[in-house]
Parts: C-alpha cells; structure tokens; sequence
C-alpha cells in the first residue's frame, strides 16, 4: 500500500488529528496540583468518546512489550521522558508532565503531544519546553516537498543540541495513516540531503524528545513501559502529525 494519502485522505485525518488536539486540551485544563494522572487518563477517553473516536495507545500492544498498554494517554512525569502510565500519581507543584495522545476516526489516526508545567513551575523547565517545541517547529517547517527525511531529522536535533539538550536515543517519529506506527521512520537526527526524499501525501508524526543536561541515554521503568532519563534529569516531549503538502506542511492535530 502506499505511504501517499490524497487530499481526502488528509481531510480525514485533519478530523482524526482534531479529536486529539482537544482530548489535549482538556487533559491540560484539568491537569493540576492534586490531580492524578488516571483523572487525567479519565478526560482524555471521555473526549475521544464523545468524539466518536477510538483511542490508539489503550491496549496497543507491540511486540518489545510484555504487557499491552494500559492507558488512553501516555503521562510522563519529570524523569519520564514518554510511555509513561497513567497511574495513581497525584500531580505535585512543580512537575513537569508530557502528555501523549493518539486516535482513530473513521478508521484515520492522529497523534500528538504536549509537555507543561504544574503549578509553580522551574523556569529552567519552561526553558526545555520551549527547547522542544522550538524543534517540533524546525522539523514541521523543513517537511516540504522536495527536501529529505535527513532535512527534518537535521532541523530537530540541530535545533535541540544547539540549545544543550539531549535527544532521546533510538528514538524519533512515524510515518501514520490507518495505523499509528508506519513506514518511514522520522528520526529526530539526522545529516541534511539524505533519506527518502519527501513527497506529496506523505503524513508523518514528528516527535522531539528532550533532556536536560545534553545526555541522551534512557532506561525502562520497572512498569516495562516508561522510559526515563539515564541522569534522571527532567525530559520534555512535543510531537504533531503533518501532512506534508503541495502548499507546504499542514498541521493535522490542531482544535
Ligand atoms: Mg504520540
Ligand atoms: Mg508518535
């Protein structure tokens, strides 16, 4: 099957991508001192449902996992750069969350994140969130028709060493369509001019997903699931699905 989706495709998809943009929304308007990360899990599935959505992480289950996911949300507190599970966790001033949310609408899915700060927040933190979402931009902008996957990857990881930040290792983005994880992979470094060359109709999930202190080894939570940064510094995670079109990258998860 091709990677290529038409326009009316797209459009699907851009439905798909709205649903997660505002199951995030809620799930950052609820998100407080005192709130627990299941309550956060809890609002997210109320709005995919009432979308008429399905979630995409709840019971996904790949092969390197021993169990299947348990949540609607990935919620990755501090350390946890992403998988995190949506437990029993109550927030605490100051934690710095990423949350990641994927779903299928008529058979179309979206996948997005977004990382902030509870309560009184650590500037250095905020720092790191812009970090991120400064490299989810420069990835977005060089997803043009014509460059190389190497352009995207080159764009997020220039973006994020520049700034002194690790990058998750063996970590990056997706091709999506009718799955959530599909062909090519968009990986968050990567030398300019190289890679698939991109072409109209490709629609890629583009993830940065970063560390503080410039380090970019990880390892698994005892849940199997969350990863968490090896010097056990905060980590921050920002990712939107794009389609990349004949008038430049358009944007899929957005309200
Ligand atoms: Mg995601
Ligand atoms: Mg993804």
């Amino acid at each position: 099957m091709s990677m290529l989706k038409s326009p009316g495709q797209i459009a699907l998809m851009r439905e798909a991508g709205r649903v997660v943009a505002h199951a995030l929304k809620a799930v950052r308007e609820h998100a407080d001192v005192g709130i627990s990360l299941k309550e956060l899990d809890d609002v997210a599935a109320a709005v995919i449902r009432d979308a008429g959505a399905k979630p995409a992480f709840l019971d996904y289950h790949p092969r390197w996992a021993s169990v299947p996911f348990p949540g609607v949300i990935c919620a990755s507190v501090n350390d946890a750069v992403v998988h995190g599970i949506p437990n029993g966790y109550v927030l605490e001033d100051g934690d710095l969350l990423s949350i990641d949310c994927g779903a299928f609408l008529e058979g179309w899915c979206g996948d997005a994140a977004i990382s902030f700060t509870v309560g009184e927040g650590d500037p250095v933190d905020q720092q790191l969130i812009d970090a991120t979402e400064a490299a989810l931009a420069r990835g977005i902008e060089a997803a043009q028709v014509g460059n190389k996957m190497g352009d995207v990857a080159y764009a997020i990881g220039g973006e994020a060493k520049r700034a002194g930040y690790g990058l998750l290792a063996d970590h990056g983005g997706h091709g999506i369509g009718r799955t959530m994880h599909a062909e090519p992979p968009v990986p968050n470094i990567g030398r300019p001019g190289r890679g698939m060359k991109l072409e109209e109709g490709l629609v890629i999930a583009i993830e940065p997903m970063l560390i503080l202190g410039g380090k970019d080894d990880y390892y698994h939570d005892e849940d199997e699931w969350t990863l968490r940064s090896a010097n056990g510094r905060r980590a921050a995670h920002s990712e939107h699905t794009v389609a990349i079109t004949a008038e430049g990258p358009l944007i899929l998860t957005m309200p």
